[in-house]
């Protein structure tokens, strides 16, 4: 899928000039720094501006889980399916005509239905669904340490290696710089482990589509493997438990 070349792309671009700047700027800052250091110091940065600014760019043209558009409408609107023993009711999206999937839903900005869609991120350009949901974790953990890493380094540039007034303000700049970051990245990441822990989307706790429970929960272990393998829920196969009551759970997936 290609970039859209909307004024997202501005997003996109301005996140990028901002971890090349930070980068350059620490690497040219390097030679302050003693020999033993220095090296280090350089290959640590360009590592991990690398690393987050190729997953950047991956998770802007990755398609997420694009759900192809129909013509016509199903001749059924509604199916039902089971899900680690609840009945679960899926709808028809009535721009794509299609049945949605468990955890589908409709993307306004995209203007399609997305497979296991969480949310769309407007700094990448694209939508997060089953396909690039993994990689966007990876995304806010190394931003995370690259953040952690620019705080540190500056921190440690003011302490001991800094003397003048105008060497000193780029450094206070670079910290700002990662604070600011870490305190959204750092925050966005706590948020989606707790997601994976519980097995839940930002789109599901936010709009509490599971009010009666979220039927998806297993395990803290489980949550955290299904989340690895994405397994799409209507192909995983699980005995359903023994009900003394015979008592099965229906969600109606908005
Ligand atoms: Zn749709
Ligand atoms: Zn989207």
């Amino acid at each position: 899928m290609e970039i859209k070349y909307n004024k997202e792309i501005w997003y996109v671009i301005s996140v990028l000039v901002l971890i090349a700047g930070v980068s350059s700027t620490m690497v040219s800052l390097s030679p302050k720094l003693s020999n033993k250091y220095e090296s280090p110091m350089i290959i640590i940065t360009l590592t991990l501006s690398i690393i987050n600014m190729l997953m950047i760019i991956r998770i802007a043209v990755i398609n997420p889980g694009t759900l192809i558009k129909m013509t016509n409408p199903p001749e059924e609107p509604v199916r039902i399916i089971e899900v680690f023993g609840n009945t679960i009711l899926l709808k028809t999206c009535s721009t794509c005509n299609i049945i949605k999937p468990p955890r589908a839903h409709h993307c306004k900005i995209c203007n399609v239905c997305i497979d296991r869609r969480d949310h769309h991120c407007h700094w990448v350009a694209n939508c997060i669904g089953r396909n690039n949901h993994r990689m966007f974790i990876f995304l806010l953990f190394f931003l995370v340490v690259q953040c952690v890493f620019t705080i540190g380094n500056s921190i440690y540039m003011i302490a001991w290696i800094v003397t003048d007034t105008g060497l000193y303000i780029i450094e206070s700049v670079l910290i700002a710089i990662g604070v600011l970051c870490l305190w959204h990245i750092g925050g966005l990441l706590i948020y989606h482990t707790f997601l994976i822990f519980t097995n839940q989307t930002t789109y599901e706790h936010k709009k509490t589509v599971f009010p009666s429970g979220n039927p998806f929960y297993k395990s803290f272990f489980k949550n955290c493997t299904l989340f690895w393998k994405m397994v799409p829920e209507e192909n995983i196969k699980e005995q359903k438990p023994e009900s003394p009551a015979g008592e099965t759970q229906t969600n109606n997936i908005p």
